[in-house]
């Protein structure tokens, strides 16, 4: 039996609201600093996160005891809505926590935990990063090796992680671990790392952009606590399966929602840029272009929808993650292309030809569609959710191992 997603007169009440406060607090947060400066970005994410908190729009539908709104659905839905029309800042850094590490606590964690953490992630006092790469278990993650052995009341901790998103800026970290060497998938455990233990090496990598969001940690005799295990030991699995869920599944709805207002923006702008003397506007090919990817950004958010719906149900969203976020990835990078296409030689320069109609920056676009190849790999890539699609939901014969 499907949720019932209809906004009722309470949830246009709460637009209202939402969308006053927005119109406010949106300007008055000011400006990004600059991509490098990890200070000043931490201290703006977490900053609009502290506003989000005080004016009681974190955590829509995390439990009120550990500090959220205890929301409807459909309000989740409508502060998706509103966040993206208000073009509110992203939670950038606070990714991790707010889209999957907390949300596997609520489901996963102990009440210790969830007093411990969840409060201080909604209030933008924790950064989590994601510590589950590594060099030789990427797709193949259950092949991680980093080990914890039991020493009393700890584990300790050897080996390397790669990719870790803001690591060098994050207070703790969703750390898989090996605590069985003589199984793969049933060895794994799962670990909340506080990163200012000693042995923690971060050494920052730079991205295609010149900008180092993620790093090689490198961990050597980490003493994390045993109490710090969420899920039981060499149950790691089955909960790195709820994050990757949350991840793959709900973590993006917002983001589809800009992907709308990103193609009312390129309709502007195309109205505005002339090719061989005609309007970009005039070209049908275009036109129909802009139109079929509004359509299956609809669809996606529809899927959106059905995937809310099953997380209200069973706590836990389904595998039909796997299908928004190759979907996203993939619609995100053809629609950023067109946009470069559409600016036609400033869509090849980083350097902003001024403002342009939509309030598009050229050199932004081009940024954006470099970052969105890197998000068909992030968070398991578009080969991997076709096999799970095909295996898994449809099915299909499963790939030889
Ligand atoms: C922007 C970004 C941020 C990231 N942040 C984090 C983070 O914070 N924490 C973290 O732990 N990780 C992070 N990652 C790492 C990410 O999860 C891995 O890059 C991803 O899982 C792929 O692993 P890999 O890079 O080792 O590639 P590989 O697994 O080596 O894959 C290489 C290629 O082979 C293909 N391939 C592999 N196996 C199969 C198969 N069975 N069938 C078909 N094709 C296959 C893949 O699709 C890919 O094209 C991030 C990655 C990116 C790009």
């Amino acid at each position: 039996m499907p949720v019932d997603l209809r906004y009722s007169d309470a949830d246009e009440t709460f637009r209202k609201d939402l969308r006053a406060w927005l119109a406010e607090a949106v300007p008055a947060h000011g400006a990004p600093p600059p991509r490098n400066d990890w200070d000043a970005r931490r201290e703006w994410d977490s900053g609009w996160q502290r506003k989000l908190f005080d004016a009681g729009y974190a955590g829509v539908q995390w439990p009120k005891e550990y500090g959220g709104r205890g929301a409807s659905l459909t309000e989740e839905l409508v502060y998706y809505e509103e966040t993206a029309r208000a073009q509110a800042p992203y939670i950038g850094m606070n990714f991790v926590g707010i889209r999957h590490g907390g949300p596997t606590l609520i489901a996963e964690g102990t009440e210790l935990q969830k007093q411990a953490h969840l409060p201080r992630i909604l209030r933008g006092e924790e950064i989590w990063c994601q510590g589950f790469s590594e060099p030789q278990a990427g797709s193949d993650l259950a092949a991680l090796k980093t080990a914890a052995v039991r020493d009393g009341d700890h584990y300790v901790l050897n080996g390397q992680k790669i990719w870790t998103s803001f690591a060098q800026k994050a207070d703790y970290c969703e750390m898989l671990v090996r605590t069985d060497p003589d199984a793969k998938h049933r060895g794994i455990s799962w670990l909340i790392m506080p990163m200012d233990l000693p042995g923690i090496e971060i050494r920052p990598l730079p991205t295609l952009l010149g900008e180092t969001d993620f790093s090689e940690m490198f961990v050597e005799d980490v003493r994390v606590p045993v109490e710090n295990l969420v899920g039981a030991e060499n149950d790691g699995w089955r909960v790195t399966n709820v994050t990757l869920r949350f991840e793959r599944g709900t973590a993006w709805a917002a983001d589809i929602i800009e992907l709308q207002r990103m193609l009312r923006d390129m309709a502007t702008l195309a109205k505005h840029v002339t090719h061989d003397g005609a309007s970009a506007w005039d070209d049908k090919a275009l036109r129909r272009e802009i139109g079929h990817l509004s359509a299956e950004v609809e669809s996606l958010w529809a899927m959106v929808k059905l995937q809310i719906s099953e997380l209200a149900k069973t706590g836990v969203p389904g595998l039909g993650g796997s299908a928004i976020k190759l979907g996203f990835t993939e619609l995100n990078q053809r629609i950023y292309e067109l946009a470069t296409q559409l600016l036609g030689r400033a869509g090849m320069s980083r350097s902003d030809v001024g403002e342009l109609p939509g309030g598009l920056g050229s050199g932004r676009i081009v940024e954006k569609y470099l970052n969105t190849l890197s998000l068909t790999i992030a968070a398991g890539s578009s080969q991997i959710q076709r096999n799970i699609i095909s295996e898994r939901i449809l099915g299909m014969p499963r790939e030889p191992r």
